[in-house]
């Protein structure tokens, strides 16, 4: 019997479970490409819950107390006296989101002798230390998918808002105003501009072909070209390196996952090369981001506006710099944990239980890392070492 130790972030403030606004979710067939929706073989939820809550367990408790497991959940994440870390010594299985990691540094992973699987409730699983992982024989796992759809609607959504000025106007109506040359002294339309997205994976690739109907030039970056045909439905032009991309765009979006290669790939010196007035939208990772050089870029008006759901660490503390720099449109880290996705997620991660307690093999396209190295959707990916 397993010891799984699970780390969510808090319940709502104004207590839980919520008072939900909708009931049900929409029925979802497939994902694009062919990828079938997680398949459990029963969820003890109701899709639409808040399941990512410490309170909504990923509707987990009464399976895994049912197998004899023993299932810790809890928000304390920081320092040797969290719940988390006091934990790690005996458990066999961590399961984190992304939204409110358990960090699973290469130290922590050297308390954890028995740990076997880290489960990303999510996905990128940056937040585990792969090469630690691969070197203690650790299982990586996460729901490749389940929240893809999800963070390109966020995207768009706040492309939108930053090239539109969406929330200064929004703030001019609360703050009782009628301000409409404030509003729009900043306002363009998105029509006729240039957009890019370093990679185009499963969200890069859903957000191009959700901003086509706009009548904007899509170009994208990635280590492999788009298949000719998907090409041609998006009209989009390839650029063999991201430098070259940036100089040509309104508008960069990012949708690659961190690690050595993408690290600080948006420096002072990257910044320095894209059209003055540009807007980055950072759905990816903070740190692809250079945190000062971003704050700087948009004080000098080099950037006209930055906007995203990462950042790190995550909590962010009071005094992170994102949180007050110029036009920006940030918010916590929530585009992959709509309800919506949540019922996904969730899923899929009891589905990558029950292989894990039945001996099945977990479904190819949710490994990170396996047998002790990159595997599956992994092995694609992220990188162990730096791109010379
Ligand atoms: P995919 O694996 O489908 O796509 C990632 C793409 O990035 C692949 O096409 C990959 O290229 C490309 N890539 C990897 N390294 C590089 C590089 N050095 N330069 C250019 N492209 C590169 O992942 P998803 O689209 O599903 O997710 C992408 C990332 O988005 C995740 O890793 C995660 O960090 C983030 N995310 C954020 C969420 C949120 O809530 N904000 C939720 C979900 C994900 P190739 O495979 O062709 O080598």
């Amino acid at each position: 019997m397993a010891k799984v130790l699970c780390v969510l972030y808090s319940d709502p403030v104004t207590g839980y479970p919520p008072k939900y606004v909708r009931d049900g979710l929409p029925k979802i067939e497939g994902y694009a490409g062919g990828q079938t929706l997680p398949s459990p073989k029963k969820i003890d939820f109701k899709p639409g819950e808040l399941l990512g809550s410490v309170s909504g367990e990923l509707g987990l408790r009464k399976f895994l107390e049912e197998g004899g497991h023993e299932f810790i959940v809890t928000n304390d994440k920081e320092g040797p006296d969290s719940v988390f870390e006091k934990n790690l010594p005996d458990t066999e299985i961590v399961i984190s989101q992304p939204f409110f990691p358990a960090y699973l540094t290469a130290e922590r992973i050297k308390k954890a002798p028995k740990l076997k699987l880290a489960i990303t409730a999510g996905i990128g699983s940056d937040h585990v230390d792969l090469k630690a992982a691969i070197a203690h024989g650790i299982t990586v796992a996460e729901v490749t998918y389940s929240n893809s759809i999800s963070v390109s609607e966020h995207t768009v959504m706040m492309i939108l808002s930053l090239v539109r000025n969406y929330l200064p106007a929004y703030g001019w109506v609360i703050k009782k105003g009628w301000n409409i040359a404030d509003c729009v002294e900043r306002s363009y339309d998105l029509e006729g501009m240039a957009v890019g997205s370093v990679a185009a994976g499963r969200i890069g690739l859903a957000v191009l072909r959700r901003l086509k109907p706009f009548g904007v030039k899509l170009h994208y970056y990635d280590r492999y070209k788009l298949p000719e045909e998907v090409e041609r439905e998006l009209n989009a032009t390839y650029h063999p390196s991201v430098e070259e991309m940036v100089k040509v765009c309104d508008v960069v979006t990012i949708h690659c996952p961190l690690h050595d290669e993408t690290r600080n790939m948006f420096d002072t010196q990257m910044l320095g090369k894209m059209k003055r007035g540009a807007y980055i939208v950072n759905t990816a990772r903070a740190e692809i981001c250079n945190r000062d050089a971003i704050v700087k870029a948009l004080e000098s008006g080099q950037l006209a506006g930055y906007a995203g759901d990462v950042w790190f660490p995550q909590p962010a503390p009071a005094d992170h710099p994102w949180r007050t720099m110029p036009n920006h449109g940030m918010t916590p880290h929530i585009s992959g944990t709509s309800l919506s996705a949540q019922a996904r997620y969730a899923a899929g991660t009891r589905e990558i239980l029950e292989c894990w307690f039945d001996g099945r093999p977990i479904r190819n396209e949710y490994l990170i890392v396996d047998g002790g190295k990159l595997a599956g959707v992994g092995a694609h990916s992220y990188s162990d070492s730096k791109k010379k």
